[in-house]
């Protein structure tokens, strides 16, 4: 059996309600997935720290970016891993205008829904990667 983690790396994305919405995603799938998620810091990551570099190479790698720039996902490449997955909170957002964020302290109630929606969306898509390494 593969006991690798799901390691979750949301953006910095400091300044945006977005932001706040993707690193929200992070905290409320380690919540979900208590055996299988974890995080790292991606200031650390993207400042050559040599325990979160390991920790990407030998297990999967989520990155949720806020918007285009993807962050995550490039300081996440900039080290040879490829996610294997990468969601942009934005696109989401589109796709959910009913679930806005208010503000970047506090979401507020559509922010909190946003959050709920993408987290299980993601979660279903970890069963989805730990089921396919069983076969
Ligand atoms: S992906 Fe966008 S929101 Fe996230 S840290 Fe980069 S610029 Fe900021």
């Amino acid at each position: 059996m593969d006991n690798k983690k799901v390691i979750v790396i949301p953006c910095s994305g400091i300044g945006k309600p977005i932001g706040t919405v993707s690193r929200e995603v992070a905290y409320e799938i380690m919540r979900l997935k208590p055996d299988t998620a974890e995080t790292v810091c991606l200031a650390a990551l993207t400042s050559g720290d040599e325990e979160s570099i390991k920790k990407i190479k030998d297990n999967y790698v989520i990155t949720l970016d806020g918007c285009a720039k993807h962050c995550a996902q490039k300081n996440t490449q900039a080290y040879g891993k490829e996610p294997d997955k990468n969601y942009m909170i934005l696109k989401f957002a589109a796709q959910n205008p009913d679930k806005k964020p208010e503000g970047i302290i506090d979401i507020g109630k559509g922010g909190r829904e946003l959050v709920k929606t993408i987290s299980e969306k993601i979660v279903s898509d970890i069963d989805e990667i730990k089921q396919n390494e069983k076969k």
